[in-house]
């Protein structure tokens, strides 16, 4: 991949990724159900790291080109222009690494952090205090599932890794059954819907585009839409909304921090305010949103995503000055090349010969 084709991947995938937040952002607004919205936000998850996988080891077609661009250019002009995008992406690599590392090494922090936290500050649940939960015969347990009870004052959270886990604070057991039955049945719900992995896969990529204000966007979304679905879910089989209104300000009058990287009840006070304005508002609506017409409106919302996200995968910005007028479609990078010619696929990694080929030279003499 010479600089001139890194350097459009770099401009152009973080477009990509705008384009696909914002679709899942407007997508979910179509959609009533919160449990279809968790489903657009794990697609747009998915996507976005397919697209970054995409942007460096596929090529792609070339509906924008930049001739207009580079035939208007002087040599000397096309040689400072190159040697400017060399420059930058030496600039970008660096910062970008300095900011990855400083994420990955924030994460194996809270992970020691959390560690400790299980292992020093909470204890298993007995047999007899798991039995003496509100719990209900209809009330699915994932496997394995582990309970702890912590000894210090915090919200209650679930996390998992190998085992799915619930901690509650020891306080929280001591609090009215209605109150305990829908906690856990909110954590229960995370565990259900594979909510951890849907974290998982927002912290992926949060690390890898750490520098990008969509993905924050993205993260603070898809946290929300979690918890307005598991408070739809709890708030329907533990009694009624105004009940479950009680819950949600009897936690938050209690101290709701929790560990970072876990899924907590309800981690910031205005976001549980947005649950109760959207619980107050669903108890005030008419709509059915377990109706067909409903689950029709969630598939065309995912169709829709699909097809945004493919379109987006062929959105590049016309910055590459070398790239040929001869070919449609991008030459295949290097490294993605090398792999398939090892296995006998031979593919083209080079640029098809045209009137503009001294730029080719002029690029040996930039990365000289
Ligand atoms: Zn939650």
């Amino acid at each position: 991949m010479n600089a001139s084709q890194l350097f459009e991947a770099v401009a152009s995938v973080p477009l990509q990724v705008l384009i696909v937040v914002t679709a899942v952002v407007l997508l979910g607004r179509s959609v009533d159900q919160a449990a279809a919205v968790c489903r657009l936000w794990t697609i747009g998850f998915l996507s976005i790291l397919g697209l970054v996988a995409a942007g460096f080891l596929f090529p792609h077609l070339r509906l924008m080109h930049s001739d207009g661009l580079s035939n208007d250019l002087s040599n000397a002009a096309a040689r400072t222009v190159l040697a400017a995008q060399a420059w930058t992406l030496k600039i970008a690599a660096a910062v970008w690494i300095v900011g990855f590392a400083y994420v990955l090494l924030q994460r194996l922090v809270r992970m020691i952090v959390l560690s400790q936290f299980f292992s020093q500050r909470c204890r298993e649940m007995t047999d007899e205090e798991i039995a003496g939960l509100p719990l209900e015969t209809q009330d699915a347990l994932p496997k394995n599932l582990r309970w702890l009870v912590s000894f210090e004052m915090h919200g209650p959270f679930c996390w998992q890794l190998q085992r799915p886990t619930i901690v509650l604070p020891s306080c929280l057991l001591r609090e009215d059954e209605g109150v305990l039955r829908h906690v856990i049945l909110h954590e229960l719900e995370h565990l259900r819907t594979n909510h951890p992995l849907q974290h998982f896969l927002q912290g992926s990529c949060n690390a890898l585009l750490w520098f990008h204000p969509a993905v924050w966007w993205a993260a603070r979304n898809a946290e929300l839409t979690r918890e307005f679905h598991c408070d739809e879910v709890a708030a329907g089989n533990g009694g009624t909304i105004a009940d479950y209104l009680k819950t949600l300000a009897r936690i938050a009058e209690q101290n709701t921090t929790a560990p970072t990287c876990t899924l907590a009840f309800g981690r910031r006070k205005s976001a549980i305010i947005r649950r109760t304005e959207r619980l107050l508002a669903q108890s005030e609506s008419t709509c059915d949103r377990s109706s067909s017409h409903a689950r029709l409106r969630g598939s065309l919302a995912i169709g829709s995503l699909l097809l945004v996200v493919l379109l987006a995968s062929q959105l590049w910005l016309p910055v590459n000055l070398l790239a040929s007028s001869r070919a449609r479609l991008s030459p295949w990078p290097t490294w993605s090349a090398e792999v398939l010619h090892d296995f006998g696929v031979s593919v083209r990694d080079y640029e098809r010969f045209d009137a503009r080929h001294d730029l080719n030279e002029l690029q040996r003499d930039v990365d000289d």
